[in-house]
């Protein structure tokens, strides 16, 4: 698996933590070319590329890890065909089972179902955070609670999968109620 790095302004300490967790959890990929935004956490850009910002290196281990799984998956939204038949002999064998849709939150669910490791608070699939005094504390104080249940959150977004799989349209509603339930 190689990391090609595209650009000056992205620290080899970064480049080293995507070649972690693309090693530890994206065995179907190949490799990456790994471009700079300050615009973002990361950005998906197209074909194998994809943007990242190193602020990330700053955050938390489990915001680090799930920006740089959340563009991966988006690289995976769209080259799924290129990669399907490699990834249908790994453990993640069940992200390929159908066609894989396109968005946000499609993409979230997919991180999620993908490793417990990779659940992190999320823009696009927010929750009421009723225990939380502030909640503009949202990425930092909620990540405690996304430690604490993110083998729950992930077990959840492997069965929106499945009842996807299954004909259920509104899976990525009854996600996001179910999160809602486990905050609430
Ligand atoms: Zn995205």
């Amino acid at each position: 698996m190689r990391v090609v790095v595209k650009s000056k302004r992205i620290p080899k300490k970064l480049e080293e933590e995507v070649k972690k967790v693309i090693k530890r959890y994206f065995p179907e990929i190949d490799g990456v070319l790994l471009y700079y935004t300050g615009s973002a956490y990361g950005k998906y850009l197209r074909d194998w590329k994809i943007a990242l910002n190193p602020i990330i290196l700053k955050k938390p281990k489990r915001i680090l890890y799930h920006t740089v799984a959340h563009e991966v998956t988006h690289l995976i939204q769209w080259q799924q065909e290129k990669v399907r038949s490699k990834a249908l002999k790994t453990e993640y064998s069940f992200l390929y089972t159908q066609r894989i849709p396109k968005g946000e939150k499609a993409c979230e669910i997919w991180t999620y179902a993908r490793h417990p490791d990779l659940v992190a608070p999320s823009y696009y699939l927010s929750v009421e955070l009723k225990k939380l005094p502030n909640s503009k504390k949202f990425l930092s104080a909620g990540i405690e609670f996304y430690e604490e249940r993110s083998f729950e959150i992930h077990r959840l977004a492997k069965k929106a999968i499945k009842l996807r799989e299954r004909g259920v349209r509104n899976y990525i509603k009854w996600f996001l109620n179910e999160l809602n339930s486990i905050f609430g």
